[in-house]
Formats: C-alpha cells, sequence, structure tokens
C-alpha cells in the first residue's frame, strides 16, 4: 500500500493530507436477513468490513461500535405509531389480524418484508449515523463512516425500497444542532426520495440527487423539483438514463458539486454512496467503475469539509464489498493493492480476486448534448441562489450522549 503524502495523522489539513476518520461498524449486522430470494443483504457489509481488515485500513482510523439508536432518537423523525410498530412487529406475530392492518398502513409486507430482528437491524443502522453525526458535531473526526447507513427512501411514516429507518435524516438532524447548513449527496441509482422530502421545504439542508430517471423506483426526482418555500432551490435532482459511464458521471459531478460548494458554503457534507450504480449491479443500470463512483467521495474530501459518508443500495454483493472497501482507503487517503487479501469470502471474487472491476461495453444513453443541457439547467439554477443563507441560530440543542463509546483501534471485529 503506497503512502501518498506526508502529514500529520491527527490534522485536518488540505486534499491528499491525512483525514481522521471514524468508522462504525456492528459486528452483528451481517447476520440479519431480509429472505431468500430478496436482494438487500446485509452480509455485504460484512463483507465489505473483512476486506477494510484484511487490507489493514482499520489501522488508520477508529473503529467504533454504533450504540442501538433508542425509540426516542428514532422518533425524531418518524412517528410515534410506525416506531411503536417497528419495535414490536416480528415474522410470528405480523400474521396476526391486528398487524395486517399495520402492515399495509406502513407498507411492510413484500419490498419491506418483517424479518428476524428488524428493529435491531434499524437501531444499528441508524446508531451508526447518528454516532457519526455526534463525532463530527464534537469535532472528533474529519470523516465519519457507516457502511450499514445511507437507507434513503425510508419516509416518515412508512417503509418503501427496502428502507425502515432514515438513518440519513436522523444524522442530518444530529448535525444541525451544531452546523448551520449541511449539503446531502446521494449517488445511488435510485432518487434519495425520503431524504430529499424530509428536507423539501428548509435552506438549512441542500439535498443533490444523481440517478436514474424514468419507468424507474421510485417515480420521484425529476429535474423541476427544486424544493418549495424556504426550501426553493435547495434540492438538486439530477436524472440519468442507463449505461452511465465513469467520463460522463464525472464531466456532470464535478462542476455541479464545486458549484453547491461555492454558493451554498455548508458546514458539513453527508454522502450517500449506494453502490447500485455501479456496473453489473443486480438491480442497478448504470455502468460505474469502481473508482468512478469513489471519484465522488474524492472530489467532496478535498473540500475539507466535516463528511459522513453512508452506504445505501448495491445488490451485486461481491463489487459493493470492493467498492466500499475502495471508498474506506480514499477516505483515510491510501491506496490499496488491486489484488485482494486472502479474506474470509475470498471465492466471492473469482475468477480475478482484484478490487477493481471494469465497467461493461453496454450502450451509454446519456447522449452527449443532453448532458450538457442537463448541467447547464443546474448550474443556471445555482447561479439564482442566495449565496450561503444565514439562519437565525438560537441555542445549540443539546447533543445526544452517546454512552460508553467504544472506541479503539484495537477493537477489529471479523466475522467468518
Ligand atoms: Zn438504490
Amino acid at each position: 500500500m503506497e503512502e501518498p503524502t506526508e502529514g500529520a495523522s491527527l490534522v485536518s489539513g488540505p486534499d491528499g493530507k491525512k483525514r481522521r476518520v471514524s468508522y462504525f461498524y456492528e459486528p452483528t449486522i451481517g447476520d440479519y436477513y431480509y429472505g431468500q430470494g430478496h436482494p438487500m443483504k446485509p452480509h455485504r457489509i460484512r463483507m465489505a468490513h473483512n476486506l477494510i481488515v484484511h487490507y489493514g485500513l482499520h489501522r488508520r482510523m477508529e473503529v467504533n461500535r454504533p450504540f442501538p439508536a433508542g425509540p426516542s432518537d428514532i422518533r425524531r423523525f418518524h412517528t410515534d405509531e410506525y416506531v411503536e410498530f417497528l419495535a414490536s412487529v416480528s415474522p410470528e406475530s405480523s400474521g396476526d389480524p391486528s398487524f395486517s392492518r399495520h402492515l399495509k398502513r406502513f407498507n411492510v409486507g413484500e419490498d419491506c418484508p418483517v424479518f428476524d430482528g428488524l428493529f435491531g437491524f434499524c437501531q444499528a443502522s441508524a446508531g451508526g449515523s447518528i454516532g457519526a453525526a455526534v463525532k463530527l458535531n464534537r469535532g472528533d473526526a474529519d470523516i465519519a463512516v457507516n457502511w450499514a447507513g445511507g437507507l434513503h427512501h425510508a419516509k416518515k411514516s412508512e417503509a418503501s425500497g427496502f428502507c425502515y429507518v432514515n438513518d440519513i435524516v436522523l444524522g442530518i438532524l444530529e448535525l444541525l444542532k451544531v452546523h448551520r447548513r449541511v449539503l446531502y449527496v446521494d449517488i445511488d441509482v435510485h432518487h434519495g426520495d425520503g431524504v430529499e422530502e424530509a428536507f423539501y421545504t428548509t435552506d438549512r439542508v441542500m439535498t443533490v440527487s444523481f440517478h436514474k430517471f424514468g419507468d424507474f423506483f421510485p417515480g420521484t426526482g425529476h429535474i423541476k423539483d427544486v424544493g418549495a418555500g424556504q426550501g426553493k432551490f435547495y434540492a438538486l435532482n439530477v436524472p440519468l438514463n442507463d449505461g452511465l459511464d465513469d467520463e460522463s458521471f464525472r464531466g456532470l459531478f464535478r462542476p455541479i458539486i464545486q458549484k453547491v460548494m461555492e454558493v451554498y458554503q455548508p458546514d458539513a457534507v453527508v454522502l450517500q454512496c449506494g453502490a447500485d450504480s455501479l456496473s453489473g449491479d443486480r438491480l442497478g443500470c448504470f455502468n460505474l467503475s469502481v473508482k468512478g463512483h469513489a471519484d465522488c467521495l474524492r472530489f467532496l474530501r478535498s473540500f475539507n469539509v466535516p463528511l459522513m459518508v453512508l452506504g445505501g443500495g448495491g445488490y451485486t454483493i461481491r463489487n459493493v464489498a470492493r467498492c466500499w472497501c475502495y471508498e474506506t482507503a480514499v477516505a483515510v487517503g491510501v491506496e490499496p493493492d488491486n489484488k485482494l487479501p486472502y479474506n474470509e469470502y475470498y471465492e466471492y471474487f473469482g475468477p480475478d480476486y482484484t478490487l477493481h472491476v471494469e465497467p461493461c461495453n453496454m450502450e451509454n444513453l446519456n447522449a452527449h448534448k443532453d448532458m450538457e443541457k442537463i448541467r447547464n439547467t443546474l448550474l443556471e439554477q445555482l447561479s439564482g441562489l442566495i449565496h450561503a443563507p444565514s439562519v437565525p441560530f438560537q441555542t445549540t440543542p443539546a447533543t445526544t450522549q452517546v454512552p460508553e463509546e467504544v472506541s479503539s483501534q484495537c477493537q477489529i471485529y471479523i466475522i467468518i
């Protein structure tokens, strides 16, 4: 592994210098199981973690076990009834007539099944993102990572698209206790609808989502959806087509985000790194390489603003593990070997056993002129923004207490 630059390990600095990275991992996360045939597999997070450990990346960051989010933490966004339902439902009880009405009401059943330990899974995912926000709020880390987070479709009182609790909204609400403006960037192949909806009418959070648009879940995210009321022009949607490649993506992502950083001047950034935008995803239809995907993180990291990095979708699990491992390396500032180290899930990575995957030869249906039009429309929309809106900042609310934070360099979780 190469050390690209010098720099003190605990000091923030311009791009290329090391960052203090805080990483959240719940060692039981890979045991949760959505059910046979379901594309969402929490096991991918364990696979990513296993690669991270075998590359020795855990030695370059602080490893934390998240404190599970409690019902009251989750109720900061979700309704009482919905949280009570999630906390009490089980595969055994879901057949009761008293529950069937609730299942329908909260959209739990098909895409979002009731599985063993469902609430524990939500608590771990949300606990990681809230814990990450607490680290950034205290100035204890420059970058905080939670690959079990990024569940962007969950609504206030409804599950959606394999997501039950919106850890991102909860993490951002925590960040807003200390930071005036938070930028949310979403590179999952699906529109970041739950997060956009939660902050649609405020200028304290700007949401930017890059996604496939047109006859695709969840159906929202039109370029003309820009926010409302105080939040007008603080939501940005970048609609894309099948076959998006690294070059086209970079040609949109960098200029748009550069402009957003200039005009909005966020105090903190949250990046949802859904890996279903990678080439060869079981549900996605883009053609990004791991490097092309990770370029978003590399670029946002270069602004040296407190950064929360989250997971999201990703359904070809060997590639999800590759991607999130590589992005962890980008966060800590090293370039790992393409040859994979031997690890517990080595057989998943054959026949090449490499970290990187090549994009395929599918056609890129994003025409150059359409991309230019999208870029110009969005840059124009951004130039109409009030530069860095100031917010009336009353007393800073109490920051969430995270009891007994497990935080040590030597606590490594490897589950086989
Ligand atoms: Zn997705």
